[in-house]
């Protein structure tokens, strides 16, 4: 059911989860002249804080989610609240509908068109680099760029005017409860186990995010990761356009060749080159191959995707370089926040044997870390391990190559300083959460990129 504000003028909207997005979503309905209702599970001590964020009309509710909620009009889901909690079955019962926030923030946009990526990694560097494209790209208009990647939809989508795009990072979380999200250009990147305390199953994980693409017709665009057997599979359930990135074949419209990114689109003879972005790695590559086609497929010219891509900075804390010294090359891959992530870092960094001094730790997050067995074996001289994570990755990879049981950051970096030699590589792609010594991945990140400096 598609959120139409009209059919709930003068009710009261319960907004379910005040983090960033609820928080935005809130703001945005008592803008609008509705009776907003907050309610967190978190206790008022901490909501209070949040307070001069929130217009003072707006009432709340702490500690959990009371009766209150079933007098609303319509509720206002925030992504990543569990859909097995105990208020939805009331509410259910009680025949109060139920709306994801990007759906209530997109009732409010004018936007010509919105352009969605999603995928189990890579959402946030496709969707700021195919935001890059379409600033410069777009005849007229602004390409506002929101979701997942940091500002809440509900800030950006009432402001996108009828000449505008929206460029959303949509995960997981925010697409299971969307009925109505109806993007003209989408693409899945890949689809790996991810979130499944969540969503109980890789088989809801995957239907989730075939959300991106239920609404779609004929004359839309959704892009697909050829080479991920999962993603490739998904794309036969597409009702729009597919387009494919990934190795050359009859069916590819994006590849890879002599390290630029070749172009073909369906029912054109053209073919382009594009150069490779300044990005650091292979799944990089792919990264620019779905924005590109997103791109093009509406309408953004060569010469202005190939200005982009070679125009476009990494996004902080992803295999961002931080900076050379003392001969150690420093890279701050803070975002890898699991095994996969870190993976991919020593894919794109262990060219050279034995070259990569490897911070690894935090918060466990349940995962082995023998996966990246072959990965340290080839390209890692030595692992600094921080946090409570330390002594498990010790067990998985310390035969293999030398650990160092650091415990915090600051000792890992003097400590990397210290057995580090002339042409390595310092690098921070931990593999684990955060929250055991720092606020979350971007303080951690921040910190690592002090540090290094420090040493100089
Ligand atoms: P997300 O927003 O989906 O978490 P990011 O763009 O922030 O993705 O990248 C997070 C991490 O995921 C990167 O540091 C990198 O290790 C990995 N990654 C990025 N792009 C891809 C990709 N296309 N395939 C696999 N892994 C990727």
């Amino acid at each position: 059911m598609e959120f139409d504000p009209k059919a709930y003028r003068g009710k009261t909207a319960g907004v379910l989860g005040l983090g960033k997005s609820g928080l935005a979503c809130a703001r945005l309905l008592a803008k609008k002249g509705f009776r907003v209702l907050g309610s967190d599970r978190r206790p008022s001590r901490e909501l209070k804080a949040l307070l001069p964020r929130l217009p003072a009309k707006v009432k709340w509710e702490a500690a959990g989610h009371s009766e209150r909620l079933l007098k609303c009009g319509f509720i206002v889901k925030s992504p990543g609240l569990a859909p097995s909690l105990p208020i939805f079955a009331r509410l259910a019962a009680a025949s109060v509908p139920v709306f994801s926030e990007l759906e209530v923030a997109l009732s409010y946009s004018k936007a010509r068109g919105i352009a969605a990526v999603t995928g189990t990694n890579g959402k946030t560097t496709t969707t700021a680099l195919l935001g890059e494209i379409l600033r410069r790209g777009l005849p007229r208009g602004r390409a506002l760029i929101c979701g997942n990647i940091g500002t809440p939809i509900s800030d950006a989508a009432p402001l996108a005017k009828t000449s505008d795009w929206l460029v959303v990072e949509a995960s997981s979380y925010q697409l299971e409860d969307s009925q109505s999200f109806h993007p003209r250009a989408a693409a899945i990147l890949n689809l790996t186990a991810d979130h499944l305390d969540h969503h109980g199953s890789m088989e809801r994980y995957i239907a989730a995010k075939a959300r991106i693409f239920a609404r779609q017709t004929a004359g839309d665009v959704c892009v697909f990761n050829a080479d991920d057997p999962l993603v490739l599979k998904l794309a036969r359930q597409c009702p729009a356009q597919r387009l494919f990135f990934g190795q050359k074949g009859a069916h590819v419209h994006a590849w890879r060749e002599a390290g630029k990114i070749r172009l073909k689109l369906p029912g054109s003879r053209k073919e382009t080159l594009l150069p490779a972005p300044r990005l650091v790695g292979e799944h990089n590559l792919q990264n620019a191959m779905a924005a590109a086609l997103m791109a093009a497929s509406v309408g953004i010219k060569a010469r202005d995707i190939a200005a982009a891509l070679k125009a476009f900075e990494p996004v902080e804390h992803r295999i961002e370089e931080a900076g050379t010294f003392h001969g150690l090359r420093c890279i701050n891959d803070s975002k890898a926040t699991n095994v996969d992530s870190t993976m991919v870092a020593l894919k794109a960094l262990g060219g050279a044997p034995n070259r990569i001094l490897l911070i690894l730790g935090g918060l466990h997050k349940g995962s082995p870390y023998t996966p990246l067995r072959s990965f340290v074996e080839r390209g890692v001289k030595g692992i600094l391990t921080i946090g409570s994570a330390a002594r498990k990755i010790e067990e998985d990879l310390g035969q293999i190559k030398p650990v160092f049981p650091c415990g915090d950051l600051k000792t890992a970096v003097e400590t990397a300083f210290k057995i580090g030699s002339k042409g390595d590589i310092l690098l921070l792609s931990p593999a684990c959460a955060s929250f055991d010594q720092f606020q979350d991945f971007e303080d951690r990140g921040r910190q690592f990129k002090r540090l290094v400096k420090a040493c100089r």
